[in-house]
């Protein structure tokens, strides 16, 4: 969905425990998108809050988190599943993925082809330990949780309910449900 400068977008989960992959290109370059990186490198923190500015991959704010109804447990370390991800799951034959789906919105709204960026992974836990070993462990975002993006800039905002029925992200039921997305508002 485009989102110009001022406007906002609401992500929810509508059943809860849905991971919903989150992306935003700027608008019309779409060279510059929003970075999780450079994302954690300003905000120091590997999980934005309410309030933080979300930067592009030149370090311009992009996004502001502006409401967050969610436990607040967020990744921004794990890549988009992709094609590869379920086959090395063991899975055989098509299976629907988030980076497919990033390629297929941008490919039919006319702003692609484009890299996949490293998704905003809203409603995703990921556990670190003392160590640095990650845990990808079920949501625990309930029914109906949302989070409100604020555009800085006009962007491209691109969002993906994980499909992911393999490993027990979206709740331990292993059945993918569906995000709301509405606005811009
Ligand atoms: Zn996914």
């Amino acid at each position: 969905v485009p989102v110009p400068r001022g406007r906002r977008v609401r992500i929810s989960t509508i059943e809860g425990r849905q991971v919903a992959d989150t992306w935003a290109l700027g608008a019309p370059d779409t060279g510059e998108w929003l970075s999780m990186e450079h994302t954690r490198g300003v905000t120091q923190r590997l999980t934005p809050r309410v309030g933080d500015d979300l930067v592009t991959n030149r370090r311009r704010p992009l996004l502001r988190l502006v409401e967050d109804t969610s436990p607040g447990v967020h990744d921004t370390l794990i890549p988009a599943c992709d094609p590869q991800r379920y086959a090395d799951l063991g899975h055989r034959g098509f299976h629907r993925s988030c980076a497919d789906n990033f390629a297929a919105v941008v490919a039919e709204s006319g702003w692609g082809p484009h890299p996949v960026p490293s998704p905003f992974n809203l409603f995703m836990s990921v556990s670190i330990s003392g160590s640095g070993d990650l845990a990808l462990g079920p949501s625990p975002a309930g029914p109906g949780d949302s989070v409100v993006l604020e555009a800085l800039r006009d962007a491209l905002v691109v969002v993906s309910a994980c499909p992911q029925d393999l490993v027990p992200i979206n709740g331990t039921s292993m059945r993918p449900t569906p995000v709301g997305l509405t606005g811009p508002f």
